[in-house]
This record gives C-alpha cells, sequence and structure tokens, in this order.
C-alpha cells in the first residue's frame, strides 16, 4: 500500500517572505502585510547584488507577486483558496509484512 499526503496552506498562513542569499546564505524575512518595493533590500549585507534597482524586472516581479497574495487575501472570495506545498517527509510505504 502506498499513502501520499497533500500539504495545503491557505493564504492567511502565509505571514512574510524570505528572501535568502545565495551567496552567503544569510536570510531576511519581511512581513507581507503593508510591504512595497522600496521595502525590499537591492543587496545584501555581504554585499551581493540581489536587484539592480527598482526598475529591475524581477524585483517587480517579487513586488507583484506580494502585492496580489495580499489583494487575493483580504478578497472576502466565496471560496476557500488554498495552495499545495511540497510536502516534507510523507510519502511511504506501508509493509504488509510479505515484501
Ligand atoms: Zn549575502
Amino acid at each position: 500500500m502506498t499513502t501520499e499526503n497533500q500539504v495545503f496552506m491557505s493564504l492567511d498562513e502565509i505571514k512574510g517572505i524570505r528572501f535568502g542569499c545565495s551567496k552567503c546564505h544569510a536570510k531576511l524575512t519581511l512581513p507581507l502585510r503593508n510591504l512595497n518595493l522600496s521595502s525590499i533590500p537591492m543587496t545584501c549585507v555581504c554585499g551581493e547584488q540581489w536587484f539592480q534597482g527598482h526598475h529591475d524586472e524581477r524585483l517587480r516581479a517579487v513586488a507583484t507577486l506580494i502585492s496580489r497574495l495580499n489583494e487575493v487575501r483580504d478578497a472576502q472570495l466565496p471560496v476557500s483558496l488554498n495552495l499545495e506545498v511540497a510536502n516534507p517527509s510523507f510519502s511511504f510505504r506501508a509493509s504488509n509484512g510479505k515484501d
């Protein structure tokens, strides 16, 4: 028998966004509420350039993601929305003792 569990996250459960530097692995978590473009740092504390200024398309994509998440979460939709996320540990085989 194979059992798989699905893991879902409601939009209310998403409290912040974490930036992780690919060079020094420093982490910075910013709250999603009231986060705007100018709140996102352009560089890491190690000096690694994360974004090339406020016109950087990648930064704008991140800002749009955050804005849309906040917008949808606060939209009072008549349906619930949940994001499926990777299950960290559940995918196992239960043996009937004959394997
Ligand atoms: Zn860094």
